[in-house]
């Protein structure tokens, strides 16, 4: 005969996910407040202190938010849903070695891939805010700092100009490893000037492609931009 093991778990997580479970099955409305802290101990039949750890832990996981320290708590709503939960985790995964390089590389190429390719199927799409960047970086000369933020908000433009709102919300999570990693590389690198000309260059035909309506064409060219961009570093 087998036995399985009991698992206790503490009664703050217990109650905290039968609230996660309301916000977002949407029996707590969105940008209502949350039931005050009495009443949540009564009806979960727990200590006051279990229901602030319970809300405490919703707050950490950004699901419940205060306008103010004192104030109550709200339910989030989805336009106030910060990525930097998910942002976070990601960039703690990848600096403890669980997401290896390859595998941010693989994700950026399938994500930026689909979305020079949907962005250079769209009409009417501005791509003023990618230019923008592409002219700093001719302007930065080998300020590798300059250069990396330019770049990291240049490819996040072009993942907005795919009007695809999933797609954006995971490259902005991803932003942050991205650009420590660009930074790291370009650092490392004696005389920096030409490898940020010939990246810029490659920004630049890649908004041309997108431009001239070529999905095939911008997705092989920002696909070979950044699998040439860790190249060295994945040896
Ligand atoms: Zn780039």
């Amino acid at each position: 005969m087998e036995f399985t093991e009991v698992i206790r778990r503490p009664a703050y997580e217990q109650v905290a996910e039968q609230l996660r479970e309301a916000i977002l099955s949407g029996a707590l409305e969105p940008g209502s407040e949350l039931p005050p802290e009495r009443e949540l101990t009564d009806r979960f039949g727990v200590a006051r202190t279990t229901v602030r750890e319970a809300l405490r832990a919703l707050q950490a996981q950004g699901l419940a938010v205060a306008d103010r320290p004192t104030s109550p708590l709200r339910v989030v709503r989805a336009q106030d849903l910060s990525t930097g939960p998910a942002r976070d985790a990601f960039v703690h995964l990848l600096r403890l070695g669980a997401v290896p390089l390859r595998d941010l590389v693989e994700l950026r190429c399938a994500l930026e891939g689909a979305a020079v390719g949907a962005a250079a199927g769209r009409r009417g799409i501005s791509l003023d805010a990618a230019r923008a960047e592409v002219s700093l970086m001719r302007e930065v000369g080998d300020d590798v700092e300059a250069f990396e933020e330019a770049d990291v908000r240049f490819h996040v433009a072009l993942v907005a100009a795919s009007g695809n709102e999933a797609l954006h919300l995971v490259m902005l999570a991803v932003r942050e490893p991205v650009g420590a990693h660009l930074l790291a590389s370009l650092r490392a690198i004696e005389d920096p000037l030409p490898v940020l000309k010939r990246l810029t260059r490659e920004h630049a035909r890649i908004v041309d492609a997108i431009e001239a309506r070529a999905p095939e064409q911008a997705a092989e060219r920002i696909t070979a931009h950044i699998r040439g961009l860790y190249r060295r570093s994945l040896g």
